[in-house]
């Protein structure tokens, strides 16, 4: 279900069945690209190309912050069951995907499991491989418990970037935590530490500059937010401390489904310059000095294939281009929920932002799945905080007019409580 957005635009537009997305003289005549897959399970050995389209050579890579490490532009999110993608692994580093991201909760640990079958069975690529997991503790004893289980599901006596996982505030990044990081790191468990964020995004990234022990931090940027002066403002201050960024959720979806007339417009641009909007997307990123890589849902060999070519490829998005994914930001503003917090504050601290993301991985995802599991994993006290029935304040709170009343009632009656 990746492509659900961007492909019913592109239908609309060019009425595509399997056709090829590329236009005349685009971009990525060098690099062949398949249409966007149609909607699919997580990539599987059974759904393996009998041959790689693409030529076996690296993506570019980049220094992530001041760790000394370059990683390559494009990293692989890890949340789906992976045990059995094992050629699918094979094949992301065989085209420089050499940056695999998971978590100790993604698919009840079957993500961590899959990456460990992968270096049992080829031990030499664990060097290859800058691997990332993630604590749902903030507590040193629990990042303990949850590190050793970890390693031993992913069969490795280290892991690369350890990361905090999902932070809403930086009350947790406590000296506990800094002094538990600096022995994992002396035990020569871990590489490197830092954590992830969905909301409040801002400050988070502005947190992590000043501590001076956070080296890399995770967050959902998107071309939408490059604009905004709070944003800009965090990520410079990060470039300058040396605190490496890592973009997740790189396509901007809200809550809401953007219009489809809005979508066709956009996608009809791109097709003429040899674009999909995804690979637009990436690139506006690719094209941020703040950044280092962006990591990204690849459910299936086609859209890891169209990723990896717009990493491949070295033109760069013109006037026009950046232009028009403005102008789709612009158009479709009331249906994309930017994490902000102001309705959470205005009503009494219901986790409404994390609500929207759940519904978001839905509506711009097609991920129904993870949407219920992540709704499903919020504490049961914050959960019953979305139970309320007047949400007027929190609207007029929210500067971009979601209607989350509504919204809300549509996340409790598909995702339950
Ligand atoms: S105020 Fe609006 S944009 Fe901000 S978190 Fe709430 S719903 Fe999202």
């Amino acid at each position: 279900m990746e492509h659900r957005l961007t492909r019913r635009g592109f239908l609309k537009v060019a009425g595509l069945g399997g056709a090829t997305l590329l236009g005349a003289g685009g971009a990525l005549a060098q690099a062949p690209v398949p249409a966007p897959s149609p909607p699919g399970p997580p990539p599987t050995d059974a759904a393996a190309p009998a041959a790689p389209r693409l030529a076996p050579r690296s993506i570019p890579t980049r220094p992530l912050g001041r760790t000394g490490v370059s990683v390559p532009i494009l990293a692989l999110g890890g949340m789906f069951d992976t045990r059995s993608a094992q050629l699918y692994l094979r094949q992301t580093l065989a085209w420089g995907v050499t940056h695999w991201d998971t978590a100790d909760c993604y698919e009840n640990g079957n993500s961590e499991e899959g990456f460990g079958r992968y270096f049992q069975r080829s031990p030499d690529d664990r060097a290859k491989v800058f691997l990332v997991s993630k604590s749902d503790s903030t507590e040193p004893a629990g990042m303990t418990a949850l590190l050793e289980q970890s390693l031993k599901r992913l069969s490795t006596s280290y892991i690369d970037l350890y990361l905090l996982h999902g932070i809403r505030d930086a009350a947790v990044l406590t000296p506990e935590v800094k002094d538990w990081a600096a022995r994992a790191k002396a035990d020569g468990r871990i590489r490197h530490f830092g954590f992830s964020c969905h909301k409040r995004m801002d400050a988070l990234l502005e947190a992590a500059a000043s501590l001076g022990w956070i080296d890399v931090v995770m967050t959902a940027v998107n071309y939408r937010l490059l604009a905004d002066a709070k944003m800009s403002a965090a990520l410079e201050a990060c470039r300058k401390a040396g605190v490496g960024v890592i973009r997740m959720k790189f396509k901007g979806g809200g809550p809401i489904t953007p219009d489809d007339d809005a979508e066709a417009r956009m996608a009809a641009g791109f097709l003429k310059r040899g674009f999909t909007p995804e690979q637009a997307m990436l690139k506006a990123l690719w094209e941020h000095p703040a950044i280092a890589t962006v990591c990204a849902s690849m459910k299936s060999f086609g859209v890891l294939q169209e990723y990896v070519a717009a990493a491949f490829d070295k033109t760069t998005l013109a006037i026009d281009d950046r232009a028009a994914l403005q102008r789709f930001a612009t158009e479709t503003h009331g249906t994309f929920c930017r994490a902000c917090g102001a309705c959470e504050a205005a009503s009494g601290g219901a986790p409404v932002a994390d609500a929207m993301r759940c519904l978001m991985y839905e509506s711009a995802y097609g991920d129904a799945h993870r949407a219920r599991d992540a709704f499903l994993a919020l504490p049961q006290r914050q959960r019953a905080r979305l139970d309320g029935s007047n949400w007027t304040d929190a609207e007029l709170a929210c500067p971009h007019g979601l209607p989350i009343g509504r919204l809300l009632a549509d996340a409790r009656s598909r995702f339950g409580k």
